[in-house]
């Protein structure tokens, strides 16, 4: 079918960042032997309506992740009573309610223990490691207030976090290279401006680069030789132009692709930064992370509750850069067809029709309401609206609405609804 647009109407512009966003002061020491990593949170938090209290999520605390051995201390704050519901969350007592528009600063010391090895995002490898999500974290969404999401058992991905502003200083040990979400300024400082999490890296990277308009793109390898570093790097700018170009411009100044030497086909994608395997896949990872930097790291989500709403994004985004969807399944079962807005929860109770119900699955979605541009124009949209936020549903749904008619009624029959 062809498109019903000549041209896309320009979206408005970008949404700016929250004023009074969360300002996060953090120091990373790494243990030489790699086996924990500890330092200190500082983080200044505005709520925009009253509370009584701070909730840090605890990420590395999450079934899959503590059984690989991963276990994150956070605490004691000074002056402050805490409690910890559950492994996953520390909640810091007020003394008083904050009310709206008003500030309260706090110090959470916090200590990680790394796992020997984990095919995921806090990982020890030969000579060095990876981190992300790996902090102690707001989960403070405007709308909702705190996120108090359970971890899904299948897979560490399940935290919200409101962009915020981050200062990280990293003390590796010594003949290590850092590479980090954000723009490094010297000394193993990095200074990252409206970004909801953090990843890191320390090994013995080779650093290679190249420019894509404003933004420094690096590939950061241990293993590879020059000509693959340099097939990451040509991958890694032409999706980011191709995206820009389709969804908005990149906001932030670096992106950078790590490829660390322990990682099989997958990728884990971070604000500024995605970690990639080595695999004869490469292309169409680097494609799909690169689109989760408008489709989790720029509009946010709640990867509990709404998991698809990043996931069939950057699969559509992929595809729409000529990657390959996800391959066509036989026969699905009743459970995975159609499921594509169930949240992770539910998943975990499938856990090997998880990428098919909400990668594959969401994509044939798009795909049904017959105009591609059209979807484009939608998702250039939502972007520009939903910028530096934690989306919902319903504001996808507006915006396809809006580009589509009926667009939300027909894709209630493949499970997603506001
Ligand atoms: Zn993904």
């Amino acid at each position: 079918m062809c498109s019903v647009f000549a041209t896309c109407p320009q979206p408005p512009p970008l949404a700016a960042p929250a004023p009074d966003r969360p300002r996060y002061v953090v120091t990373v020491r790494v243990a030489r032997s790699f086996g924990s990593v500890s330092g200190r949170v500082v983080v200044t938090f505005t709520p925009n309506r009253p509370t009584d209290r701070l909730v840090f999520r605890l990420w590395p605390n999450g079934p899959p992740q503590l059984k690989a051995g991963s276990r994150l201390d956070a605490g004691p704050v000074a002056g402050f009573r805490v409690t910890r519901p559950d492994p996953t969350t520390l909640v810091v007592h007020l003394r008083s309610p904050l009310a709206a528009g008003s500030h309260v600063t706090v110090a959470v010391p916090w200590r990680l223990r790394m796992p020997r090895t984990h095919i995921d995002r806090i990982a020890r490898f030969r000579d060095g490691i990876r981190l992300g999500t790996f902090l102690p974290l707001l989960a403070w969404d405007d709308r909702r207030g705190w996120l108090l999401d359970p971890p899904a058992r299948l897979l560490a991905e399940s935290a919200a976090t409101p962009a915020a502003d981050f200062d990280v200083h990293v003390a590796a040990p010594r003949g290590f290279r850092v590479v980090a979400t954000g723009v490094p300024y010297g000394g193993d400082r990095f200074r990252a401006r409206a970004v909801r999490d953090l990843a890191l890296a320390v090994g013995h990277f080779r650093l290679q680069t190249t420019h894509a308009g404003a933004v420094t793109v690096t590939v950061a390898s241990t293993e590879l030789t020059k000509r693959r570093e340099a097939a990451f790097l040509a991958d890694a700018r032409r999706a980011l132009q191709s995206l820009s170009a389709r969804y908005g411009t990149y906001p932030w100044r670096t992106y950078t692709i790590v490829v660390p030497p322990d990682l099989p086909t997958v990728g884990i994608e971070y604000p500024t930064l995605s970690f990639i395997g080595r695999s004869r896949f490469d292309r169409l990872v680097v494609d799909h992370e690169t689109a989760h930097q408008w489709f989790y790291s720029l509009v946010g989500n709640d990867q509990a509750r709404d998991p698809w709403l990043d996931e069939t994004l950057a699969t559509w985004g992929q595809s729409r850069l000529g990657s390959p969807e996800f391959p066509p399944v036989q026969s699905v079962p009743e459970f995975a067809a159609r499921h594509v807005g169930a949240p992770m929860t539910y998943w975990d109770r499938h856990p090997s029709w998880y990428f098919y119900g909400v990668y594959g699955e969401g994509v044939k979605a798009l795909h049904m309401l017959g105009d591609s541009a059209a979807v484009d124009c939608a998702l250039r949209h939502y972007v520009a609206r939903r910028a530096y936020t934690i989306a919902q549903p319903g504001d996808l749904l507006d915006e396809l609405n809006r580009f589509i008619p009926g667009a939300e009624r027909r894709l209630r029959a493949w499970g997603i609804r506001r």
